[in-house]
Order: structure tokens, then C-alpha cells, then sequence
């Protein structure tokens, strides 16, 4: 069969994503007041209980049913495309979702343009488009204020439009003159062309009334009035029959409704000659009326549809330069560029880049432990009476006989140790992971994944979780294997060298910045200022070990503030004062030279150690950590982008960027319209091969 009318239909839903009026393909809408009996008709139509009842009129949204006629299929299904609920075949479980999704609309909104849409697929059912319209009528009765009325009209005139036609339901009982569904349709379509009257419940009134309705021309419609029969009295509410309404439900209702339908037109055959009665007749007439109706819609919206795409396929052009682009293909492509720079920063970051993190803040800990170890005495203790216990460290370089010197030696062994057991394997894999962790921010800030906050904390994540995976067993390799360092040191002349010229570095860099810290004090209080308050505090000390007499009033007009930079002050020019010395021993004396005056030279024998154990720790790190990061960060992207990630996850990040979002949808209505083109062409194709054959072959 070729089937038109559902190739149609195809492209009418195709189309239904673009809003305009020239491409829209013509759909059956179902208009009729309350109890008139336009459930039932739908229901028979489809032969399933499916719509929500309640004596409150629970349709809020329009329902747009698309019918398929599959012969073949063993059941009924259900589905909800815009959900992505297939295979539903469970009918109340329809109507529960129906029910849900209809209040899911506010009841204070009573109403919303976003259009429910259902297939459902049945041998039983003609391949049609339907739409189940709401409370349009109950609307002119209701009272409700004016602004909600125009609301509803606005959005039930827009279907009521041509080329759609309506199906007016009016139930037989009811005087047609009172039929808010036909006063309805006459506003949309005033010459009668495009609707279909359908007068329910022909059972309840005498066969030749319902006859004089169905022939009226009164009311005349060119497509003419079918009269059905759309409930089995023992299936109705109302009815007194063997089973309960709740009893005969389904297709049991279904099968009921149609046998009582055709007894009672075969009982009354001669009343209701020449007349269209049945919901048989009622849905082979809605197949040939839509499908005529479908086919001079054809070429309208074929050029229709040509049009827009040449208009669509010139902005894409124009804006895009015809590159295309899909939501899976920007995201592969930011990932591709993530793993590129990945790959880039194997090369850059690597063991130098390691050495020189891990040396620096190992020389930083040097620095710290010189300070509370070495330099925190001041120096004038010389002559005190403490120097015979705690020695000052000018004697540091007088001392001869090293090994006599117990203290100088333990002091350089406790400091040697605190730096070789301070935890350099959790200090250096912290410094390297955050290292890393801060290169991938900037990496991922250089492509498009910056536009994407949540992108660029999953990116983040990743890097994270894979650094983590390794941090502890990474950290406890690095601590064994520089065990050996916190027990025996062994320096040969060339490292000692290097060291030298380290330590003397350090204490140059050191010397600068203390420099700098004294500078900025001065400018800050002014030199004057900071002099007169280093000179008062000065006495202030040697009036306490009672050198000097102190006026008074010398303290008189400086500020607690004043006090403590003045004391600062003092300090730090002790401390270049000490740095220097230190300096230009390290640097200039003989005993520095070589590796046994340890003791004196302790600057270039922590650089030695600090030295030993970055390098150890790296080949470590290397292994460990890097490797294992420059190996897994790019499938942990994998995994978190591509096989966690849904369609449409993918689609909502992408279309984050309001560029990209542009660029997709661009490419996607593109793409829809050459679709919906190539698929209405070879319907044109199949209608002329028709046209040629002639009628009926
Ligand atoms: P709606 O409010 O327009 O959707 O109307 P319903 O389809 O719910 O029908 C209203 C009432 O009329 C229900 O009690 C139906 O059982 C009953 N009804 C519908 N069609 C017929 C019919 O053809 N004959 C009879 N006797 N009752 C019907």
C-alpha cells in the first residue's frame, strides 16, 4: 500500500518543531462541549479507554494523537516521543500519564499551548492525526476573566485554522441549535467546508429524529454530518446492564459499543437510509477526508518547505561557513583538544619542571629550619655569660677542632633530620598534583570548555579523581624510597660543589628579599621616624641589662603600632646583618670548600640533602604519578564524557554556549528540512506515478 496519508503524517510531525505557517500539514481537531460525547468518539476511534475523565474537564493542554495502523502488530502500544516513553501497552497507565501531564499545567493558568503528543499504534486504528482540543466551549460559559478567554480562544482559534478540519461533536439530545461545537466551527470556518459534524448518541433519540439531524440543512457542512453510536448502554454510567460501568472496561467495552452500535443501525437501516452512520463510516471518512486534504496541502508545502531551506541553508552559510557541526561533534572536539594539550604537557612538565617544585619548596623549608635553628640568637651574646652553653654562631666558622664540637654537630644532625623526615612524600605529591591540576584550569581555559562552567568542573574532576587515585601510594613510594636519607648522608666533592653554589644563591635571593621587606618598612614610616624608634628601643635594651640611663619621656609619641615596626626593624636588620655574614662565608671561606667542614657549612649540606631527596623523589613521582596521570586523565574524560553522558545531556552542554546553540540548532532545522523535503518529493513522486496510472489502479 502506498499509504500517503501516514507518510504525511511523518512529515507533519517533522515539521511540527518549525513555526510556520506555510509548512503546516492539515490534522482532524476535535472540538464538542462537555458530555457532548467527544471522549467517546476519540475513544471508538482508537478502541481504547485511554483519555482522563473526571467530572471537573481535566484537558488543560491540547493532546495531539497521531494514529497508526500496523496490521501486523499483536497489541495496542502507547508512546510519548516528547518523554521518550515507548511501548506503553498498559492503557490506564496511558491515562494516568495523560492525567498527570494535563495537571501538571496550575490550575490558576487553566490552560497551555504546549501540545501533549501520543502515537498509538493498533490494527484496529486508521493512520490519522488527530487533536483533542480543550475546554474551548466550556470556556464561553465559564465565568473567568477576560484575559484567560482570550488566552484559550487564541490558542484554539490557532488550530481551528485551515488547512485543519474540524470535527464538531453534538450529542443527538441536545437541540443542534444549542451546539457549542458547531457555533464554534461556523466562526473558523464559516462556509461549512472544512468541518465534519458528528452527532453522538442517536440511540437515545427516535431513529427519525436523529435521520432529520443527520440530513439538516439547517446547518448545512459540505462534508455532511455521520451519526454513532459511541457507548454500549451496559457499558455507560448511567446504564442499567448486567456488568458495572467499572466491570467492562478496554477492549471488552470496545468490542460491546461496536456490536450495539451495528445492531441498532441494522435494526433501524430504513430509518436512517441515505444517510453516514457508524464509527466504521465515521473513520474511513476522516482517512479519505484528511488524505484529500493532506494531498492539496502537498504542493504548498513542498514549496513551502524549499523555500525555507534555501533560506535556512543561506544563513548557515553565511554564518556558520557551511561547516557543520552536532553536539556530539563539539563535544568530541573540545575533548580531542583536551587530550592534545595533555599529550603538549607530558613534554613541558616534566622531571625539570618537577626538580625545580620540589627543590624550591624544599629550599624554603632550609630557609625555615636555618631560621629557628641557626639564626634565632642574637649575635651580641658573645661575651654574655650564656656562650659557653648556647655558642654564637660567629664561632661557627672559628671552630678548629669540628669534632671536639659536640653541639655544632648534634645541631646540623637534628636539623638534617627534621627536613629528611618532614614528609617529603606527602609534601611533593601534593605539590605535584596541584601543580598538574592547576596546568589542566589553564589548559581547559584555553579552549571552548571555558564557556561551560559545569564542563569545566567535570574536566576538573577528572584530573582530580584520578590524582587522587594514586596520591597515597604514590606519596608512600616517595617516603621509602628517601628512607635511606634519614639515616646516612654520603656527599662526593662535585655534589658539594653544586651545593655551594646553591646555598649561595639561597642566601643571596634570602638577603634580597629581607632586603626589600626593610625597604618598604622605611618607606612606609618614613627613615626618620623609624630610626628615632629604633634608637629608643635600642637604649630601652641596654637600660634594661642597665648599660644606659633612659629619660622617660623618649617613649612619649609612638604608637603601640610604632613600637612593634620599630621592633620589626631591629629584627630584620639583625637578620641581614646575620645573612650576610653567612653569605659571604659560604661563599668566600676556605673551610666551605670542602664537604668534611659540614658542621660549619650547614647552608650547603641541607642544599646537598635537599638535593638527594628531589632528585629520588622525581624518578618516583615520574613513575607514579605522571605516567599513570598522562595515561589515565584522557580515558577518565572518556568515561566521564562520552559514556556517562546522555544525548541529551551532550545537546544541553553544548547549546550552553549561546554561540554553539545557535550554530547546532542552525544546522538541525537544516537538516529537518532536508528530511521532511526529500521525504515530501517522494510523496509528490508517488502521487504522480498515481495521477499516471489513473484512478483506482
Ligand atoms: P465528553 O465530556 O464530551 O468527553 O463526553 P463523554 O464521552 O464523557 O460522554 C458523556 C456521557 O455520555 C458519558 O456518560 C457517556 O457514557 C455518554 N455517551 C457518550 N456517547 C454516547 C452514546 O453514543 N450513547 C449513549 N447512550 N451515551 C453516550
Amino acid at each position: 500500500m502506498l499509504n500517503l496519508t501516514r507518510q504525511m503524517i511523518e512529515i507533519r510531525n517533522l515539521l511540527s518543531s518549525i513555526n510556520h505557517d506555510g509548512m503546516r500539514l492539515p490534522s482532524i481537531v476535535v472540538i464538542g462541549s462537555q458530555s457532548s460525547g467527544k471522549s467517546s468518539v476519540l475513544e471508538a476511534i482508537v478502541g481504547q479507554e485511554f483519555l482522563p475523565k473526571g467530572s471537573n474537564m481535566v484537558t488543560r493542554r491540547p493532546i495531539e494523537l497521531t494514529l497508526v495502523n500496523t496490521p501486523e502488530a499483536a497489541a495496542d502500544i502507547a508512546s510519548f516521543p516528547a518523554l521518550k516513553m515507548d511501548n506503553l501497552t498498559d492503557f490506564e497507565q496511558v491515562q494516568k500519564i495523560l492525567f498527570d501531564l494535563n495537571m501538571a499545567v496550575p490550575e490558576h493558568e487553566c490552560i497551555s499551548n504546549d501540545p501533549i503528543q501520543i502515537t498509538i499504534r493498533s490494527p484496529r486504528v486508521p493512520d490519522l492525526s488527530l487533536v483533542d482540543l480543550p475546554g474551548y466551549i466550556q470556556v464561553e460559559a465559564a465565568d473567568q476573566p477576560i484575559e484567560l478567554k482570550n488566552r484559550i480562544r487564541q490558542l484554539c482559534d490557532r488550530y481551528l485554522e485551515a488547512p485543519n478540519i474540524i470535527l464538531a461533536i453534538s450529542a443527538a439530545d441536545v437541540d443542534l441549535a444549542n451546539s457549542a461545537a458547531l457555533r464554534a466551527s461556523r466562526l473558523a470556518d464559516p462556509r461549512g467546508e472544512r468541518t465534519i459534524g458528528v452527532v453522538t448518541k442517536i440511540d437515545l433519540v427516535d431513529p427519525k429524529r436523529a435521520t432529520k439531524i443527520l440530513t439538516n440543512k439547517k446547518y448545512p457542512l459540505r462534508m455532511g454530518y455521520v451519526g454513532v453510536i459511541t457507548k454500549a448502554p451496559s457499558t455507560n454510567k448511567g446504564g442499567s446492564g448486567l456488568f458495572s460501568r467499572k466491570a467492562i472496561t478496554g477492549y471488552q467495552a470496545y468490542v460491546m459499543q461496536q456490536n450495539f452500535e451495528h445492531t441498532y443501525l441494522k435494526e433501524n437501516k430504513e430509518d436512517f437510509y441515505g444517510t453516514t452512520t457508524g464509527t466504521r463510516n465515521l473513520k474511513k471518512k476522516l482517512m479519505k477526508v484528511l488524505e484529500k486534504s493532506m494531498a492539496a496541502s502537498l504542493r504548498p508545502t513542498h514549496m513551502a518547505i524549499q523555500q525555507e531551506l534555501e533560506e535556512t541553508s543561506y544563513q548557515f552559510k553565511v554564518e556558520f561557513n557551511d561547516r557543520p557541526l552536532t553536539p556530539e561533534m563539539y563535544l568530541a572536539n573540545n575533548i580531542d583538544m583536551l587530550k592534545l594539550a595533555t599529550k603538549e604537557l607530558s613534554h613541558d612538565f616534566s622531571r625539570r619542571e618537577l626538580k625545580s617544585l620540589i627543590k624550591n619548596a624544599l629550599d624554603q623549608k632550609i630557609l625555615d629550619l636555618m631560621a629557628e635553628r641557626y639564626w634565632n640568637k642574637p649575635f651580641t651574646l658573645q661575651n654574655s655569660k650564656n656562650a659557653a652553653i648556647e655558642p654564637d654562631l660567629k664561632e661557627l666558622s672559628q671552630i678548629t677542632n669540628i669534632n671536639d664540637d659536640i653541639y655544632w654537630h648534634k645541631k646540623l644532625d637534628l636539623t638534617t633530620s627534621s627536613l629528611t623526615k618532614l614528609g617529603v612524600g606527602r609534601l611533593s605529591t601534593s605539590l605535584v598534583s596541584n601543580a598538574l591540576l592547576t596546568e589542566v584550569e589553564n589548559i581547559v581555559d584555553n579552549t571552548q570548555l571555558k564557556n561551560h562552567p559545569m564542563a569545566k568542573a567535570a574536566v576538573k574532576d577528572a584530573a582530580k579523581s584520578v590524582l587522587g587515585a594514586k596520591y597515597y601510594s604514590t606519596a608512600d613510594q616517595v617516603e621509602n624510597c628517601i628512607k635511606p636519607y634519614k639515616y646516612e648522608i654520603e656527599i662526593e666533592d662535585r655534589e658539594w660543589q653544586a651545593s655551594k653554589e646553591n646555598a649561595v644563591t639561597l642566601l643571596k635571593e634570602e638577603i634580597r628579599q629581607c632586603d626589600e621587606v626593610y625597604n618598604n618598612l622605611k618607606k612606609q614610616i618614613g627613615g626618620r621616624k623609624l630610626q628615632q624608634v629604633v634608637t629608643y628601643l635600642e637604649k630601652l635594651k641596654q637600660h634594661q641589662t642597665g648599660d644606659v640611663d633612659l629619660n622617660s619621656n623618649e617613649a612619649l609619641g609612638f604608637s603601640h603600632n610604632l613600637i612593634q615596626r620599630g621592633q620589626d626593624a631591629i629584627f630584620l636588620k639583625d637578620r641581614l646583618s646575620l645573612l650576610k655574614m653567612r653569605y659571604s662565608i659560604v661563599k668566600n671561606s676556605k673551610k666551605c670548600k670542602k664537604k668534611e667542614n659540614k658542621y660549619q657549612c650547614p647552608e650547603i649540606f641541607l642544599d646537598a640533602v635537599a638535593s638527594k631527596v628531589t632528585s629520588t623523589s622525581i624518578l618516583f613521582l615520574n613513575v607514579e604519578l605522571l605516567s599513570d596521570f598522562y595515561y589515565n586523565f584522557p580515558r577518565e574524560l572518556d568515561m566521564k564524557f562520552f559514556n556517562n553522558l546522555s544525548k541529551e545531556e551532550i545537546e544541553n552542554f553544548a547549546k550552553e554556549d549561546p554561540k554553539i546553540k545557535r550554530h547546532i540548532e542552525l544546522q538541525e532545522r537544516k537538516d529537518l528540512l532536508e528530511n521532511a523535503l526529500s521525504k515530501i518529493e517522494s510523496v509528490l513522486a508517488i502521487q504522480r506515478t498515481k495521477t499516471n496510472l489513473g484512478p483506482d489502479k
